[in-house]
């Protein structure tokens, strides 16, 4: 204050003395007051610089004045230095929580009071198939064109999600989503989406496979339980009681066979891999098979088939015996099973190129239209659905050996022309087998 007071004083005084060397009382004056004047008019472009500067509101650029008009600056400056880095803060703290949005597993829609699409994350985006850069400020109805949506953001209660179909692989595999509006502020709604399809797709799997399980034993319960009315309602001789009770045995062998079955795949899926630790013989492994498959073929076939052994490497491989036996002599019972009597089958352990090994069995049967073949690991999946029945499958043999070979870190392959026969094959990573020197 003393300056400008100072600066006044000084111009009035000027202006005085001016007007004083004119030598009159009214030219003293008259200056004095053209000095206050000339003082108001250089105080007032100071002040319009501030205006100016705060209009801006840019610390760094604040204009250089001394005096309280310097005082004034520094002091706005001081507060503005404040906001600014309180606006800084603010936005890094914004970015951070749309970062965190933005990586959410979760859509994320924000949308206006009107419906427009303000702001979304990517999987929002990727879930409804629209484009979150250019398709700002969009209405979402106009985006999502599904009449089950339409009617629910027109109805207003959010209180439930819908599912609506987003973009899939091709037009005919949409992926299905999960969305709720909720209201929020003034009019403005979060809109959240959800991919469901995985777990609707899991639920309709366990679906199908409660009711192929009920299906596949209900068939041979109604046997059974046709043949005891029969028993208890009719007087038979003896000859046709051993014949029903020898039905009878078979269809309880079915159920007992599945049941088996199942509680291996349950075993099989719920449990953990093997470790590296047994390493077994894996002569002795084709050996158990190779006899299993001679007993089968003389217990089913009119002709017995010609089964024999391939020499191959001497190999020991690594994992669950049980497991792997267990893979090997479905392949095996299923060669029996499926070809004609009489028909070659061979099996054996061979080397792989990427230095692993595979177990191996060729049959001369009626070989598998390539249409199937993406299918048959399936649990309950069949080509040939009479003669799986009548050989006993369970539809489930293929599923456990998948089961097995994945278990073990390979994988199951099979190779087979109509007419000709079949190859199927338990591939094993080069971590699982060595090979065995011979001495
Ligand atoms: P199943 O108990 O019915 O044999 P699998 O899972 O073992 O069930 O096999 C699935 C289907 O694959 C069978 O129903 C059969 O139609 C077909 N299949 C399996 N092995 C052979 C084979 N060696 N030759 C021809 N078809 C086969």
């Amino acid at each position: 204050m003393t300056r400008r007071a100072i600066e006044l004083l000084l111009l009035v005084a000027l202006g005085a003395v001016l007007g004083w060397v004119q030598s009159s009382a009214g030219w003293t004056f008259a200056g004095g007051l053209t000095g206050a004047l000339a003082w108001s008019f250089i105080d007032g472009l100071r002040a319009r610089r501030v205006v100016r500067w705060l209009g801006k509101a840019d610390s760094a650029r604040a204009p250089r004045i001394g005096g309280t008009w310097g005082e004034v600056i520094d002091r706005c400056r001081k507060l503005i230095k404040k906001l600014e880095k309180k606006a800084q803060n603010s936005d890094a703290r914004l970015e951070d929580f749309l970062a965190a949005i933005q990586a959410s597993p979760n859509g994320v829609i924000l949308l206006d009071s009107s419906g427009r699409i303000e702001w979304s994350n990517l999987t929002a985006a990727n879930h409804l198939g629209f484009d979150p850069q250019r398709d700002l400020g969009q209405y979402v109805r106009n985006l999502v064109r599904n009449p089950a949506f339409t009617a629910y953001l027109a109805g207003g209660d959010y209180s439930f999600e819908i599912q609506i179909d987003g973009p899939g692989p091709r037009p005919s595999q949409p992926t299905k989503i999960s969305t709720q509006l909720h209201p929020y502020g003034k009019k403005r709604k979060l809109m959240l989406t959800r991919d469901v399809t995985a777990v609707q797709l899991a639920e309709a799997m366990r679906r199908d496979f409660v009711a192929n399980v009920s299906h596949e034993i209900r068939t041979p319960l109604t046997v059974l339980s046709g043949f005891v009315e029969t028993m208890q309602t009719i007087p038979l001789d003896e000859a046709d009681r051993a014949r029903y009770l020898e039905l009878m045995s078979q269809q309880a062998q079915r159920m007992q066979t599945l049941v088996s079955d199942l509680l291996t795949l349950s075993r099989l899926e719920g449990s953990p891999a093997p470790g590296q630790g047994e390493w077994i013989d894996a002569e002795e492994l084709l050996t158990h098979v190779l006899q299993e498959a001679k007993g089968l073929t003389l217990a089913i076939a009119q002709t017995p088939h010609d089964i024999d052994a391939v020499a191959g490497p001497g190999l020991w491989v690594s994992g669950a015996k049980t497991e792997l036996l267990s893979a090997m002599s479905n392949l095996l019972s299923n060669a029996v099973r499926y070809t004609p009597g009489g028909g070659r089958i061979r099996a054996g352990w061979r080397m792989r190129e990427d230095g692993g090994a595979e177990f191996f069995v060729t049959d001369s049967g009626p070989g598998i239209a390539a249409e199937h073949l993406p299918r048959l690991t399936e649990r309950f999946y069949r080509v040939d659905r009479s003669r799986s029945r009548e050989t006993g499958g369970t539809g489930l043999g293929l599923a456990i050996v998948k089961h097995v070979a994945q278990r073990h870190g390979g994988r199951i392959e099979v190779q087979s022309t109509l007419g000709e026969g079949s190859t199927f094959v338990i591939a094993l990573p080069a971590s699982r087998v060595r090979e065995r020197v011979s001495g």
